[in-house]
């Protein structure tokens, strides 16, 4: 019922010329795959790419997504880029609250929230990003972390406008450190954040794309993407090479 999406994010990397070729090798694989096969698949280039790979993605299976989007739409923000001017560049999926943003610079879970909400307006896709830390998981804080930082974002948008973007576990100490989660780990919080979405949205959740990210492999994804709650990934650094990142898609 649920597609497999899988979303890579470049983070601060990239140049014309590699994102050429990257793009290039990406778009001749997933083009021989029929369309039943399909994954979803997505890239979060650097903002000043966006125009550029929106060309080169066009007609493509091959989306793109940003990595942020700041909640205001226009104003004395310098350095900000509002939902509203991704929209102008085929923009799909736009990460909110990705645990870099969060910790480097001070995003909080009402930030979070308001710039999931700036994105629903824009008609484009809030991919929510959630997980905990090493020490709230070794003190039992996991379940607590999540659900609050679920809960911010539907007090302010509600459960379906949640329920129809994506989300993603991304357990902080996973992330770019080459420790993954363990896949009963991840299936767990990822049933967690299921059953708390279908206790107030019903059936609806059953559709919502829950994706986990935090140092995933080639080698490690197939096992994780059986998971019966885990529908695709969130890459980083796998997502920088072809061979990588597709092998991750076909998992
Ligand atoms: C990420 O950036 O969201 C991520 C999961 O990174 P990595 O795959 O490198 O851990």
């Amino acid at each position: 019922m649920r597609k497999r999406l899988v979303i890579g994010n470049w983070k601060l990397h990239g140049s014309l010329s590699e994102n050429a070729q990257l793009v290039q090798d990406l778009i001749t694989d997933l083009k021989v795959l029929s369309s039943e096969n399909q994954p979803q698949v997505a890239i979060c280039p650097p903002f000043v790419y966006l125009s550029s790979l929106a060309q080169l993605l066009e007609s493509t299976p091959l989306s793109l997504g940003a990595q942020d989007a700041f909640e205001q739409e226009k104003g004395a923000f310098t350095g900000e880029v509002s939902a509203s001017m991704l929209a102008e560049f085929n923009v799909k999926y736009v990460l909110v609250g990705h645990s870099e943003r969060r910790t480097l610079f001070g995003d909080t879970d009402q930030r979070v929230a308001a710039k999931f909400e700036a994105v629903k307006k824009q008609g484009l896709i809030p991919v929510l990003c959630i997980g905990e830390t090493l020490q709230q998981r070794e003190s039992n804080q996991t379940q607590d972390v999540i659900i609050a930082q679920l809960q911010s974002v539907v007090d302010v948008v509600g459960a379906e406008a949640l329920a129809t973007s994506v989300i993603a576990y991304e357990p902080i100490w996973a992330i770019g450190t080459g420790k993954t989660a363990t896949t009963q780990q991840a299936q767990q919080v990822h049933a967690l954040i299921r059953n708390w979405l279908t206790e107030r949205v019903g059936e609806k959740a059953l559709t919502t794309q829950i994706l986990y990210g935090g140092s995933v492999k080639p080698d490690n994804a197939a096992e994780l993407f059986t998971q019966p709650d885990i529908d695709g990934g969130l890459i980083g650094g796998a997502s920088l090479e072809a061979e990588s990142f597709l092998a991750i898609c076909y998992s």
